[in-house]
């Protein structure tokens, strides 16, 4: 971990979505066909450009997120997925996920993306209670999911995640779990389990909700790794679920802090040891999409603080925590010489754990997470 290795992760950013979700503050939005099309040309551009100085590097894991990234035609999509192949050099093994949401994938769409490699899909699913979904001002409801899912499967996706969200206006807990066990039964390789948060000037936080409280909120959470575990599940991330193997390779390298691309509006970007993310105007990344200097925003050198820092509040977020060995290894100096008194404190606090070499939080560490990774900056 910690470690710069020549692989490499992508990450494609697609800011197109039908409607836009009530709680919802990402980098998305509804568009025209004409719109899309222009952006997935400029997409490429970029692709090209960057693809240049990084020929060499083996991609171990592709992310195309959104937005919604099954919102374009197969057309469109055919032409960012042929030029991901032709500008890029893939692992033998590399992880390729789409995100996609019910009501906008097809078997056609589907089909394309296994031509094209793409061998995992995450399904924004976040509830399969009807009211909830309309609650959350999604498109869909159970009935499509449930049709996406199969069709997925159908089209020989064999690695799916689904995504739930909890504590949503009106949730009570046996209805969070009842959620839990009606998605784990369908038996996706992955889930992962969110809480709703309220993000400012999304139409959530203008209006009164009927939030469940911290307590019931607390036990929402607590219970899932129980309630999954049941299912064949382990929790290996705060909020990410697996079946044995199946953990998601991408995100697990952003934990790790591997070299991370991301290509597209808004895109953020770990190199070596520089952080930047791309322009969120989308003007500007329109114009300006074949020249990454000109799109490349707050930039930031790391210095060897802030990658420590970086190194153990990532880390900390998986459940294997972080290894004092890799520390060791890729700062020249024992964790104890820098961190000793946050982990000596924490420990005793019993928030942190080690074991076998490893430090990690412990389950109640993981409830003040927040607190706890904070204190790791120098
Ligand atoms: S589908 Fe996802 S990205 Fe699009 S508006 Fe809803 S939450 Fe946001």
């Amino acid at each position: 971990m910690g470690t710069k290795k020549n692989g490499l992760e992508l990450y494609l950013h697609i800011p197109f979505c039908i409607k836009k979700c009530d709680y919802c503050d990402f980098l998305s939005g509804p568009s025209t066909r004409a719109g899309q099309e222009a952006y997935i040309y400029a997409l490429l551009r970029e692709m090209e450009t960057v693809s240049k100085n990084l020929k060499k590097r083996p991609v171990d894991t592709v992310f195309i997120g959104g937005g919604t990234p099954s919102v374009p035609e197969c057309d469109v999509m055919e032409k960012l997925l042929q030029g991901l192949r032709d500008y890029f050099l893939f692992s033998a093994d590399a992880e390729v996920t789409i995100e996609a949401n019910p009501g906008t994938l097809t078997p056609e769409k589907l089909s394309i993306y296994r031509k094209y490699g793409i061998n995992r899909i995450s399904i924004g699913l976040q509830s399969p209670n009807n009211k909830e979904l309309a609650m959350l001002g999604r498109i869909h409801n159970y009935a499509q999911f449930l049709e996406s899912f199969q069709m997925a499967r159908e089209a020989g996706f064999s690695n799916i995640n689904v995504d739930l969200m909890f504590a949503i206006p009106g949730q009570c807990y046996e209805g969070w779990i009842e959620n839990l066990r009606m998605v784990a039964a369908l038996g996706p390789e992955h889930i992962s389990a969110y809480s709703l948060i309220i993000e400012e000037g999304t139409p959530f936080s203008r209006k009164k909700l009927d939030l469940p409280d911290e307590d019931t909120e607390y036990r929402m959470y607590e219970d899932v790794a129980v309630v999954l575990k049941e299912y064949g599940y382990h929790q290996y991330e705060i909020s990410n679920y697996a079946k044995a193997g199946c953990e998601c390779r991408h995100n697990e390298g952003y934990w790790q802090r591997k070299d991370y691309l991301g290509l597209g509006l808004g895109a953020a970007s770990l190199l070596g040891k520089e952080r930047f993310s791309n322009t969120s105007d989308m003007q500007e990344y329109l114009k300006n999409s074949s020249a990454p200097e000109k799109i490349r925003k707050n930039r930031e050198l790391l210095t060897r603080e802030d990658e420590m820092a970086e190194f153990m509040f990532l880390g900390l977020r998986m459940t294997q925590g972080v290894s004092k060995k890799e520390f060791q290894e890729y700062f020249g100096t024992v964790i104890e010489n820098i961190y000793g008194e946050v982990l000596k404190k924490y420990k005793k606090q019993g928030l942190l754990l080690e074991e076998s070499g490893r430090i990690f939080l412990s389950r109640e560490g993981v409830h003040v997470s927040n607190a706890v990774m904070a204190d790791f900056l120098l």
